[in-house]
């Protein structure tokens, strides 16, 4: 029997947890980076630009899993960046 859900590669994601209150209608919890440095510059992932090293994927349906402030457990030694 197949699987129900398929993993794809290589996703263009825009994902962020630093938008203001004012601009979106839903709860959002605040980036603990940007939290400890009083910013907003911190993003989990740009579109066509980079991805947070501390960014470890999505968990249904919009909840980020970030290993902040310690090692992204999910980087081979090969990927580092
Ligand atoms: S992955 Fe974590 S530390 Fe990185 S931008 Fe997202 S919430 Fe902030």
């Amino acid at each position: 029997m197949g699987e129900a859900i398929i993993k794809l590669r290589g996703a263009n994601m825009d994902i962020d947890l630093a938008t203001p209150k004012d601009q979106i209608i839903w709860e959002q919890d605040r980036c603990p980076w940007n939290e400890a440095e009083n910013t907003d510059e911190h993003k989990c992932a740009i579109k066509n630009i980079s991805i947070c090293r501390y960014f470890c994927g999505i968990e249904y349906l919009d909840t980020v899993l970030c290993s902040y402030p310690h090692q992204n457990p999910l980087i081979k030694p090969s990927q580092e960046f």
